[in-house]
Formats: C-alpha cells, structure tokens, sequence
C-alpha cells in the first residue's frame, strides 16, 4: 500500500505541494487529475524519491520513499516510473531497449518476456525497429514496456498515452491497464484527459492550488462534482441556479420555465452539442440534431445519468 502523509514540497520559496495525504491500496488504479501546472508531474516525481521533501512521509509497504538526499541513487526496484518526456537509448531496437532491464541468465524467459511485453504495448510488428527512427507514440509505447519489463510492484504514469494517436489510445488504455490490473501493479496515473480515467481509475484525486481537493471513486465525482473545476474535467457543463448540470443533463422539452435562445450547433459525432443563451448567460446542451440559430427552446434538467 502507498501511503502518503502530510507531504510538502518546494523546488525554490513557494510550495508546489502542502499538506498533501493520500493511500493506494494494492493493485489500485488512482488517477491525479488537475489542471496544467497543478503539481501532478511534480507529485509523481516526488513519490519516486526524485526530490527530497519539506515536510512529511512516503511509504510502499514498510518502504519509506526518500530524497536524494538520504538515497544516492534514485528509485527502487518495486516502483517504476514513466515520465511525461521519456528518454530511451535510441540506436538499439525496441527488443533491446525492453531487454535492458532483463537479466541475460535465462535466455529463454527473457525471450518470451519481451514477446509478453511487445503485446501489451501492440509493438510485435517493431522489436527489431531501432528507437531512434520511432514516432513520438511509438517511443511512448516503448517507456512502458521497459518500465514494466521487471514486473513492478506500483508503477508511476506521467501522462502516458499524451504522444499516442487516437487510432491506438483506446486499445492501448485498455491492454496496459487489463495488464495492471491482472498482476496487481497498484497504478498512480497523472493526466489531463478524461479518457484515461473513465473506465479505469477506482479512484481520483483532485489537485488544486497546491492541495487534494477531492479524492473519491471515479463514479461519485463524476455523479457528484462538487465544483465547476471537477465537472470540466468530465465534460461541458453548466451553472444553472448555483447547480452544476452537464450538458446531457440538460434536455429539450415541450415547456418549462427554462426558455433559451440557440447560437450554435456543433456536430459530435453521435449527438450535437448546442450552444443557446439562457437569460444573458451561456448554456450547452446535447441533442439528436442540429438546431437553427435563433429558435427559441425549453429545457429541463434531468439529474439521472
Ligand atoms: P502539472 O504536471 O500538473 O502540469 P507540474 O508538476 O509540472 O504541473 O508543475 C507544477 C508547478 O511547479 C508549476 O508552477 C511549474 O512551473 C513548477 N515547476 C515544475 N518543475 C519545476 C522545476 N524543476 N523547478 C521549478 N519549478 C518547477
Ligand atoms: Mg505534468
């Protein structure tokens, strides 16, 4: 188990992180989520004993996580960590790379590994490509595999899908966090985009002007929000009478007291997100197809789903 307590951190003056406390249990999925410049990267770094503290304690297990300072080198052997930029020995091939961190001793399981490894990361079709002629996602796919090439206890994710293309992110969340999950790698996931976290994260921790904010399953912050700043990371949602309503919530209805005149309509693919004026303020809401700009409609909120 992870157990952070009462963890405060500076690079200069002023703190990144104060009075920060959380725990992961075994084989968690715990997304940090927040905004640009929030502190997730520097969390992450500061749970891989990167920096050294000004305040408080790290544990895995009975593993206390330390410093510089009291560490020479950094890192451990339970704990693995892939950061935002990624660095990685460009003139050997994804095979190699991978096999960097296997020991030599038992050709044979190294071999079949590596092949486990390839699979996870959908990269069978490059082993034997050198690094240095990957694409951006490609070397992303390799900086997973190799930090789970020694099968890690809890493994730190720093953005980990940001270089990847969207044909491939999907069937890639999907392998890598399956594979967690299976070998009960307890997973702390730094990221910006919702796609990471639904259907994966157990839970979620909110970073906000230096603190956790929020820190609760994945399905009662989206459900329950709490504030604007947590229901922009799930999606376009309004503030109707000091309530947060998404935009699905929000439904076209023959008459209500909510009458709205629409902007704009934007295709979504599957439904159309509509922009309209309700009373001087901005609302958006989803519907089957388009509406012509100027029509005057009657909303009303639906709380359910
Ligand atoms: P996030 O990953 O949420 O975007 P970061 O952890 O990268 O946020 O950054 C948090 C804050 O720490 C920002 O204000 C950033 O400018 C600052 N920061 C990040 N790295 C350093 C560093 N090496 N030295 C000084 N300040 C830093
Ligand atoms: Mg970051």
């Amino acid at each position: 188990m992870l157990n952070v307590q009462n963890l405060t951190f500076s690079y200069q003056k002023t703190p990144i992180l104060k009075g920060v406390s959380f725990e992961a249990k075994l084989g968690e999925n715990l997304a940090i989520i927040g905004e640009s410049g929030s502190g997730k990267s520097t969390l992450l770094k500061v749970l891989y004993g990167e920096y050294d503290l000004n305040e408080g304690q790290i544990f895995w297990k009975e593993n206390e996580i330390l410093g510089p300072k009291y560490n020479l080198v950094v890192g451990y052997d339970f704990m693995k960590y892939v950061a935002q930029e990624f660095d990685l020995m460009p003139f050997i091939s994804v095979e190699e790379n991978i096999g960097k961190f296997l020991s030599n001793f038992y050709p044979e399981g190294k071999k079949e590994r590596t092949a486990e490894l390839l699979k996870v990361v959908e990269l069978e079709d490059f082993a034997n490509t050198k690094v240095k002629t990957l694409s951006g996602g490609q070397k992303q796919r390799v900086a997973l595999a190799r930090a789970l090439a020694k099968e890690p206890e809890i493994i730190l994710l720093d953005e980990p899908f940001s270089h990847i293309d969207n044909f491939k992110k999907q069937s890639l969340r999907r392998s890598l966090f399956k594979y967690l999950k299976e070998k009960n790698i307890t997973c702390i996931v730094a990221s910006h985009d919702k796609e990471d976290v639904l259907g994966f994260a157990d839970n979620i921790i909110v970073l906000d002007q230096k603190k956790i904010v929020a820190h609760n399953t994945t399905e009662t912050l989206f459900k329950n929000p709490k504030s604007p700043l947590i229901s922009s990371f799930f999606g376009e949602f309004n503030l109707i009478d000091g309530q947060i309503v998404y935009a699905h919530q929000l439904k076209v209805v023959e008459k209500s007291n909510l009458k709205a005149t629409v902007i704009e309509s934007y295709f979504q693919g599957h439904y159309y997100l509509i922009e309209a004026d309700l009373n001087g303020e901005k609302v958006f809401f989803e519907h089957e197809h388009s509406l012509k700009n100027g029509i005057e409609v009657y909303l009303s909120i639906t709380m359910s789903g």
